[in-house]
This record gives structure tokens, C-alpha cells and sequence, in this order.
């Protein structure tokens, strides 16, 4: 007889793991199922997000941020130092540990919400079976009323630029160098392009991003990435927009890549080249050819609204069914799913999913930006405000960036707010709670702001949406 459950979760990353949680809080028999392995050969839980992705990275972007600070900030504040060094070992020992604490602590959380987690590979075999594969042991199948897949996505591949883990490295390699290279190319100036640049860019590596589009992170509102892409320019991050890399090889102990640019074919040479085009679904060992669950063309899994599969019984959350690859996006995911399992009415928001990216300064952004308004058919206003006149931007010596909220002229609604400012991260949850609660600029305006705070500008920035700001020259007569 095999072991029979209600729920069983394929997947351990943050679709997967908080999704077992969630059952097991809801009295559910649940098994969560998870193959990661880390580079050290050892198992763990959290995923992509954890190991080798969100975490770390952010690690990573605050120690190089510390050493910034060191060398150019602290002067500022009157404070000298000797010679400021940093040892790269230490920082990856800081940023392991983080990881493995996290993840390490998955397993109390498991065990805490009564979640059977099992460490192996997980293969559909149809009528509610699972057979494991466990990194230790032997093959098992598993029953389940209900099977969760959500095994997440991994890096992109370029066929032009091969992959060998050394010189042409993916975002998860370029989190372990154990040395900074001299100089860095990095192919695709989006999300992982900027935030892993500005890490070794930091730590002194000479840094080139070459990206395809012409139009800076276009999901941004433009005059937030034109902003941001003025500070990294100033940071010494080259980023040539409109560069497309035709070719990337190993040549000596360098790896030569072309690409056409201007209407030119170039070649740089660089010590190390990140691949950083994006990332596919993974569904490897799921059988998920020979169960029949159907996939789209870009191989993601193919879901109804409730995250049904074409499979009896199988639900999907996360990365691999597309949409924002985010991690919160998966936890909402799976969380909303197992509640509607259990009988609960919940959905998640995709009108406000929060953005970020963790470059100094950050940008971060909710809902739609002017663009995308416009084309949506919305008369839109809007307004602006920097940090320039902000007390606290200005004490952190982080008085850089601005906070751009669009709106709808008619109804007085906010649809989206997009920042580039000090911590931009945190003062983002504010926005995402206004449209969450499709409040109106007046709500925000009505609503005391700490002084003197960095969310402050958020206050003005709606209020200037009506000519209204106090500290800032309006554009507008006030209303
Ligand atoms: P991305 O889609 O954000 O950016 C990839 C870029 O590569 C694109 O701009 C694309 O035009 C460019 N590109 C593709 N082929 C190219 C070529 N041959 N030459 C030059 N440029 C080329 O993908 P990413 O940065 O790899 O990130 C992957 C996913 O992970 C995204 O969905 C991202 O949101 C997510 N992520 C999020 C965070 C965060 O929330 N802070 C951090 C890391 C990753």
C-alpha cells in the first residue's frame, strides 16, 4: 500500500514550500517533495529564491554596498578610516550562511505544521500517484487527493553563448566567484543584469551589460528607468542598450564576445560573461509527457484561473505556469490554492504585484506606469516628486531618485507608482496596499505621513499629482 495524503506539493521553492505550510495549518496530510541540490552536494528547501537567487543576491548587493559606503560615504559623515579592504571569502561565507539559515529553517516549519518533507525527484504517474526518487533510498510511490506542481524555472541558455559553469556563467555561478574577474560582460541588461553588475561592479570588476532592446527596463515607467539608468551610467556600469550578442566563446583565459551594435558587429573581451536573458520553466523528470499534462509552446504548464491542470487533480502555481516570475507571486499562488482546496474563497490580485530591483538607488514599482495607463484607456494624471528635498534621504546621504504615481483623472484612483529612491523596497508596500485597496489619491493624501521619513514622499508625491506638494515645486496649478 502506498502512503496516501491530501495534498502532495512537487516543488520546495516559494511556490512549493509555503504551499505545504498553508495545508498543513488547514489540518491537511501534507508532503511537500524536493530535488534541490546545492552545489555542495546537499539538499535543501527554498528553492531557486533561497539558494540561489533573491537571497543570496541580496547578500551579496549589501555587502558590496557596505564597502561603497566605506570608501566614498563615510568621509561625508566625518568619520576616516584606514585603507578600506575587503576579503571576497568572508562576504560568500556571510551570504552562505544566510542561505543556509533560511532554508535550514524550513524543516522546523515543516515539522511545526506537520508537513512530511521528502528530499528526491517527483514523477507524475497519473490517477492521483507521485512516484519519488529519493538522493537516498528507495523508489516510492505516494497518493494524493490533490498533486501541486510547482517546480519553479531555471536560467535561460543561449546556443551562442554555451554555458561551461567557469567563463560563461549563469546568475547562480556568478553568486559563487571567488575572486572578482577584472572584466565582466553580462548578456541582458534586465532585472538579474543590473543587480548582479552593481554587486561586482562594486567589488571592482570593470563592467559591460549588453542588451538587445533599445528601451532600458521596459516594464518601467519611463521616466523612472531613465532615472535609474542615469545613476548606473554614473556607478561606471556600461550598459549598452541595442546591443545584440551574436556570439560568445572561450578564447585563452578570456571568453570573446560579438555582438551588433549600431548597426556594426563589435567584439569585447571580457574575464567572465554572465548569461542573464531570462528563465524557462522547468519541468524536467515530471513525466510530463507521458501523463499528458500539457504544456504551452515556452514550455510552461498550462493552468486554468483555479491553477487546474488538464489532469484530474493536478494544480500548478508559481514560475512554471508563467506570468511574473517572482517569488512572492508564487507564494500567493500556492497559498490561494491550497485555501480554495480546503474549501476557502481567495484569489490573488495580479493587478498588484509588487516589482523591485535591489540596485542602488532601488527601484520599485505597483500597477501600471503612465504607458501602460494610457493604452489601457485611462485619462491620466500624474505626478512626481524626488528625494531631493527629503530630511531622511538627505541624513542617509541617499537624497537621489524620485516616486511617480499615475492615476485615474476621472475616478481619482491610483493605478500604479513606480520609485527610484533610497529603500524604494520598503516604501513600496504602502503603494501596493493603496491599490490593493483601489484607494484614491485623496485616501493617500488624507493619510499622516511620519516626519521625517523616506515614506514621506509618497505623501507628496500624490499630493503633487493635484499641484498640492508642499516641499517640491509643483508642475501643476494646485487643485
Ligand atoms: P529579464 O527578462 O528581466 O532580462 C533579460 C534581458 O536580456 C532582456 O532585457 C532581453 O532583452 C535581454 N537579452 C536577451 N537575449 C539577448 C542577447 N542575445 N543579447 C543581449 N541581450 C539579450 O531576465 P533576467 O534578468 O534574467 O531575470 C529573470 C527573471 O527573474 C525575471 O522574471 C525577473 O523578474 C526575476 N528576478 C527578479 C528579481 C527581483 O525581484 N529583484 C531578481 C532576479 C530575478
Amino acid at each position: 500500500m502506498s502512503e496516501r495524503y491530501d495534498v502532495i506539493v512537487i516543488g520546495g521553492g516559494t511556490g512549493g514550500y509555503p504551499a505545504a505550510i498553508r495545508a498543513g495549518q488547514l489540518g491537511q496530510k501534507v508532503a511537500c517533495i524536493n530535488a534541490w541540490l546545492n552545489r555542495d552536494g546537499k539538499p535543501a528547501f527554498g528553492g531557486t529564491c533561497l539558494n540561489a537567487g533573491c537571497i543570496p543576491s541580496k547578500a551579496l548587493l549589501e555587502s558590496s554596498e557596505m564597502l561603497h559606503k566605506a570608501q566614498h560615504e563615510l568621509t561625508l559623515h566625518g568619520i576616516s578610516t584606514g585603507k578600506v579592504a575587503f576579503d571576497l571569502a568572508a562576504m560568500q561565507a556571510r551570504k552562505d550562511k544566510i542561505s543556509s539559515g533560511l532554508t535550514g529553517g524550513i524543516g522546523a516549519l515543516f515539522k511545526a505544521n506537520g508537513v512530511t518533507g521528502i528530499e528526491g525527484w517527483a514523477k507524475l504517474l497519473g490517477d492521483g500517484k507521485v512516484e519519488v526518487t529519493p538522493h537516498k533510498g528507495d523508489k516510492q510511490v505516494l497518493e494524493a487527493e490533490h498533486i501541486i506542481v510547482a517546480t519553479g524555472s531555471e536560467p535561460v541558455q543561449l546556443k551562442i553563448a554555451p554555458h561551461d559553469g567557469e567563463f560563461i556563467v549563469d546568475s547562480w555561478d556568478a553568486l559563487d566567484f571567488t575572486a572578482v574577474p577584472k572584466r565582466l560582460g553580462i548578456i541582458g541588461a534586465g532585472v538579474i543584469g543590473v543587480e548582479l553588475g552593481s554587486v561586482w561592479s562594486r567589488l571592482g570588476a570593470q563592467t559591460v551589460l549588453l542588451e538587445a532592446v533599445d528601451t532600458f527596463l521596459p516594464m518601467v515607467d519611463a521616466a523612472i528607468s531613465k532615472e535609474a539608468l542615469r545613476h548606473y551610467g554614473k556607478q561606471g556600469l556600461d550598459i549598452r542598450l541595442g546591443a545584440k550578442v551574436i556570439k560568445a566563446e572561450k578564447k585563452g583565459k578570456g571568453v570573446q564576445v560579438s555582438f551588433e551594435f549600431k548597426g556594426k558587429t563589435e567584439t569585447e573581451t571580457f574575464d567572465k560573461l554572465i548569461v542573464a536573458v531570462g528563465r524557462r520553466p522547468f519541468t524536467d523528470k515530471l513525466g510530463a509527457k507521458d501523463v499528458g499534462l500539457e504544456l504551452d509552446e515556452r514550455g510552461f504548464i498550462k493552468v486554468d484561473k483555479g491553477y487546474r491542470t488538464n489532469l484530474k487533480n493536478v494544480y500548478a502555481t508559481g514560475d512554471v505556469i508563467g506570468g511574473a516570475m517572482l517569488a512572492h507571486k508564487a507564494i500567493e499562488e500556492g497559498v490561494a490554492l491550497v485555501e480554495q482546496l480546503a474549501g476557502h474563497h481567495t484569489q490573488v490580485n495580479y493587478k498588484a504585484v509588487p516589482s523591485v530591483i535591489y540596485t542602488s538607488p532601488e527601484v520599485a514599482w505597483v500597477g501600471l506606469s503612465e504607458a501602460e495607463a494610457k493604452a489601457a484607456g485611462h485619462e491620466v494624471k500624474t505626478g512626481a516628486t524626488s528625494f531631493a528635498g527629503n530630511g531622511r534621504a538627505k541624513a542617509l546621504e541617499a537624497a537621489v531618485g524620485q516616486i511617480k504615481v499615475i492615476a485615474d483623472a476621472k475616478t481619482d484612483r491610483i493605478l500604479g507608482v513606480h520609485m527610484v529612491g533610497p529603500y524604494v523596497s520598503e516604501l513600496l508596500a504602502e503603494a501596493v496596499l493603496a491599490l490593493e485597496f483601489a484607494a484614491t489619491c485623496e485616501d493617500i493624501a488624507l493619510t499622516m505621513h511620519g516626519h521625517p521619513t523616506l515614506s514621506e514622499n509618497f505623501h507628496e508625491a500624490v499630493l503633487s499629482v493635484d499641484g498640492r506638494a508642499i516641499h517640491a515645486i509643483n508642475k501643476k496649478k494646485a487643485a
